[in-house]
């Protein structure tokens, strides 16, 4: 129930108030830093358009609550996919759009990540949220506004504020450590077995990557993060050859790009304010959009770090 999420509760009386008009169709654009946080909250208010006891609030019992709860719902899609929707899934969704009559019931599409779309993709997405059939709703999940401005002027927007370490019941500590990411933070209080302040050597960090690839595990995804943070804290005493060492570790560990996306976040992020060239450093990070030669790119950040 919307009462049971521990946080923004302005945007949860927002979504109440949307539910109380009982619109027809629309397109709403919920954006947050926290990925887990929107596809919550995202969730919920597919719940209220679809609960059939919906009073206020929706049951989380019902048929509907469970089945979209679990997934299984047929009105309801989630559409994520790596790198942003690609326009041969919107085409789809077009059709589907079309075809699709209404008998009082909502279809709902949740597109996760429209920040990465592509710009056809995104052109595509227009098209289809400037008509879109009664009875379907699409809600777009981006982690922030950086998205085609007519598909923001289209969409009922919506701030989801990542939730604070109060609200997740962790210390200040171990919510930095997980960046404030609600869903590991959630998994790392359930498994309880992840010692945060333990160390791990920078000099492991391609060990780590590799055990990581073989597990997926939160615990050692943790290891990772800890190897990012031994090299900021030992940094200042590091020649030039350890970081080239550094880097040569990250890059035949076998990460992907995605996963040297996130080293390079979570680097950004641990040092934060505390960087003197953080702008710099946040500069370097849009580079990483474009096609550039990555081994290049991470020797330049880590001796600008
Ligand atoms: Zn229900």
């Amino acid at each position: 129930m919307f009462k049971d999420l521990v946080s923004n509760e302005k945007a949860k009386k927002f979504l109440q108030n949307e539910l109380k008009f009982r619109r027809e169709a629309g397109t709403y654009l919920f954006y947050s830093v926290d990925r887990e946080l929107l596809k919550k909250f995202a969730k919920s208010f597919a719940k209220g358009l679809n609960c059939s006891t919906y009073e206020d609030d929706f049951c989380g019992v019902c048929e509907n609550c469970i089945r979209i709860e679990s997934e299984t719902h047929g009105d309801l899609e989630i559409i994520e996919e790596n790198g942003g929707i690609k326009i041969d899934q919107i085409r789809e969704l077009s059709y589907k759009n079309s075809i699709n009559s209404y008998e009082g019931k909502s279809k709902i599409y949740i597109i996760r990540d429209v920040e990465k779309m592509r710009k056809e993709s995104g052109n595509a997405l227009l098209k289809l949220i400037e008509e879109p059939n009664k009875g379907n709703f699409f809600i777009l999940l981006s982690n922030g506004l950086n998205i085609l401005p007519t598909i923001k002027s289209r969409s009922i927007l919506l701030n989801i504020q990542a939730e604070t370490p109060e609200e997740l019941g962790v210390s200040k500590f171990e919510y930095d450590f997980f960046l404030g990411d609600s869903k590991n933070i959630e998994e790392y209080k359930r498994t309880e077995i992840i010692d945060l302040k333990a160390g791990a050597s920078y000099q492991e960090i391609g060990k780590k990557i590799k055990l990581w690839l073989n597990t997926g595990t939160l615990l050692d995804k943790a290891e990772i993060y800890k190897s990012i943070r031994d090299f900021i804290n030992t940094k200042e005493y590091l020649n030039t050859v350890d970081k080239i060492y550094f880097v040569e570790e990250i890059m035949q560990s076998g990460a992907d790009r995605e996963l040297l996306k996130e080293i390079i976040n979570y680097a950004v992020s641990t040092i934060g304010k505390n960087s003197k060239n953080l702008e710099k450093l946040l500069e370097l990070k849009k580079m990483m959009r474009s096609p550039i030669n990555m081994k290049n790119f991470l020797l330049i950040f880590f001796s600008e770090l």
